[in-house]
């Protein structure tokens, strides 16, 4: 056994999970971090929408056009308000 994770390491490790670039001891230590820490396990879910949406957004389709600026827009207009 390996000494446990502390929140903070285990969340930096959260991408490499989702990469699935973790193997071995510190894939095993996040897991069992992951069991026992009902915080990491939401910021978990969390980090995986974000990584899932980034990632469907990168593959050849760019942003259509005038959505970005469509967003960037609703983004003043609420920031202003
Ligand atoms: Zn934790």
């Amino acid at each position: 056994m390996t000494k446990p994770l502390s929140c903070e390491q285990a969340v930096e490790q959260f991408f490499a999970y989702l990469d699935r670039a973790l193997a071995g001891e510190p894939l095993n230590d996040l897991e069992a971090h992951l069991e026992a820490c009902l915080s990491c396990c939401e910021k978990l879910a969390f980090s995986r929408r974000l990584d899932t949406f980034v990632k469907n957004r990168l593959p050849q389709s760019p942003v259509p056009d005038g959505l970005e600026a469509r967003i960037r827009r609703t983004l003043g207009q609420t920031s202003t308000e």
